[in-house]
């Protein structure tokens, strides 16, 4: 991906729960994105920015690198990110879209008594950070099985007892006979930006976008 060094770089989700919306907001700033599905990367025509369309877990890496100044990615991939290191990035704006919870699961037959419950336990999960800081704060001694997806089959594999996922309506924790017991982590999509230093022409760029998306983010409080 070769990079134009007098253009902005915007990291958002290729497709996913959040491609849409990202765009979409761009958009509503003015931003003029040239079509094309399949691509890894589109010119904004009439700003000079660019659009890279990346893997979410991706975004926290490319901002916090400074390869794009600015990404728009779920709170629960950048604070998984975050944690434990010194990442060179902002959060700028909570987005109001890509709402979900990271919730940890007990099957629903487990008579589960509070989070004493989870002494001595595994849990799967593919936020091993997040969900370890949390048993942490908590003062509960659980160890954490780091799954890269397909969570919700760890207790019926018997890989752990519990799991710790994402959850919006609930529905795919009950298909696979689980239900929400705690909550770790409230998300959304937030803007973020790096906080490495950026060239003076960018910052100029930078801060008439970032003053553009404000104006669309005020309009629907
Ligand atoms: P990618 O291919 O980019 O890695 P993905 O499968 O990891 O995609 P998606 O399922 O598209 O990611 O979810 C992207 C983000 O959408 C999540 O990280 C989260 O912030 C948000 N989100 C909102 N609702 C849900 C939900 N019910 N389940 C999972 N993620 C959700
Ligand atoms: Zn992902």
């Amino acid at each position: 991906m070769i990079t134009d060094t007098n253009r902005l770089h915007i990291a958002i989700q290729k497709s996913g729960r959040l491609s849409d919306r990202s765009r979409e907001l761009l958009e509503h700033a003015g931003l003029r994105i040239q079509t094309g599905k399949n691509r890894l990367s589109a010119r904004v025509e009439n700003f000079a920015a660019d659009l890279m369309f990346v893997r979410d877990d991706d975004i926290p890496t490319f901002v916090a690198d400074g390869i794009c100044e600015l990404g728009i990615v779920g709170l629960n991939v950048l604070e998984e990110f975050t944690l434990g290191q010194d990442a060179a990035l902002e959060v700028l704006a909570e987005l109001g879209f890509g709402r979900c919870a990271l919730k940890i699961a007990a099957p629903e037959q487990f008579d589960y008594q509070g989070l004493k419950s989870l002494d001595g336990a595994r849990i799967a999960t593919t936020y091993p950070n997040l969900t370890k800081r949390y048993l942490q704060q908590n003062g509960i001694n659980a160890s954490v099985v780091k799954m890269s997806g397909a969570v919700e089959l760890a207790p019926r594999l018997k890989i752990a007892q519990f799991v710790c996922d994402l959850v919006s309506t609930g529905d795919t924790l009950a298909a696979n006979g689980l239900r929400p017991v705690e909550t770790v982590l409230e998300s959304e999509a937030v803007l973020v930006r790096t906080t490495k230093p950026v060239s003076g022409d960018k910052t100029v760029l930078l801060d008439a976008l970032l003053k553009r998306i404000q104006g669309v983010l005020a309009t629907k409080e």
